[in-house]
């Protein structure tokens, strides 16, 4: 079994980002808008901050009250929108209840989007126009791709099916043709269809939920899920139990997490240029 360790890819990634990011005119720019005090949109915040300071980004955290209505959150993404300086924004979720998810995704401009979850670019990704794309599910992508692992022809089987994840990652593995399943909490029989996978990618939210009889031997296991039990993080996949048997899987933490801040890190480069085209033409 290899590990395919996040970390060292992430560093990679950064380490060319910033290379291209110190020949730039202008400092590419990022917001992060924060809703409430859930903790782990707090560790995740600060993974962002953290990244967008190596890379030399400009960075503003706006933090937000959990009462807030949601005419303000809209108004402050509107206002950011229209400004110069700005590339990205990304609006941290899980919102409070109060407030209307994907009315306020859609609001975010679709060249700044760099969550990639407004309606029109999960429509590009779908028709594989190029856009940017939700940084965790390209994160799986690209850390296939730098161990060399073949997507073409294989039997992709994807356990999860949010706009966040799953779906996505659907639409990227089919536009590099694989042959996908997506699997969700209505499948049947969920171990028939996972041990016929060569790539499995558990994206649920329940520890362990992915254990040794449902993988096939040598299969590669992509274990998207965090999950918080007494302080200390685990994945979907009984990795003690799993890793003997494979012949590569992504350890948590320090897998597919290290790849979805790294993405975050493109998309704000891809949208700066997408910005700055806009900007000529306009002119
Ligand atoms: P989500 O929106 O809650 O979606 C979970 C999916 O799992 C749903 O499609 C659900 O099916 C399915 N599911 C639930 N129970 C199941 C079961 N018993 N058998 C099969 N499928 C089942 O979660 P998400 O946002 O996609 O996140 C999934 C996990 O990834 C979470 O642990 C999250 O913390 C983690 N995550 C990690 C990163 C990272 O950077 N590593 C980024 C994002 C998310 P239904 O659709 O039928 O409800």
């Amino acid at each position: 079994m290899e590990l395919l360790d996040g970390k060292s890819v992430k560093k990679q990634i950064l380490e060319e980002l910033k290379e291209k990011i110190t020949k730039l005119d202008r400092k590419p720019g990022l917001v992060v808008i924060q809703v409430g005090e859930d903790p782990a949109s707090k560790v995740y915040v600060g993974q962002k901050e953290k990244m967008s300071n190596e890379l030399g980004y400009k960075y503003e955290h706006i933090k937000l009250n959990e009462k807030v209505e949601e005419k303000e959150v809209l108004d402050i993404i509107n206002k950011l929108n229209n400004d110069d300086t700005i590339d990205g924004i990304l609006v941290q979720m899980p919102l409070p209840k109060h407030l209307d998810s994907k009315k306020i995704q859609n609001t975010i401009d679709k060249n700044k989007d760099v969550d990639g979850l407004c309606d029109i670019n999960a429509g590009k990704l779908s028709h594989n126009v190029d856009t940017l794309v939700p940084c965790t599910p390209k994160g799986v992508m690209d850390i296939l791709k730098h161990y060399n692992i073949e997507v073409e022809g294989a039997n992709v089987v994807i356990v999860g099916r949010s706009d966040l994840v799953g779906k996505p990652l659907a639409s990227l593995m089919i536009n590099n043709n694989a042959t996908v399943t997506i699997c969700h909490s209505k499948t049947k029989n969920l171990e028939s269809f996972t041990k016929n996978a060569d790539i499995l990618i558990a994206a649920v939210g329940k520890k362990g939920i992915i254990t040794s009889n449902m993988v096939k031997d040598n299969a590669v296991v992509i274990d998207v899920g965090i999950n918080r039990v007494d302080g200390k993080l685990y994945g979907d996949v009984d990795f003690e139990g799993v890793k003997d048997k494979v012949s590569y899987i992504t350890p948590v933490p320090g897998g597919v997490g290290q790849m979805t801040v790294a993405e975050l890190g493109k998309n704000v480069l891809k949208a700066y240029n997408m910005n700055e085209k806009e900007k000529i033409l306009k002119k």
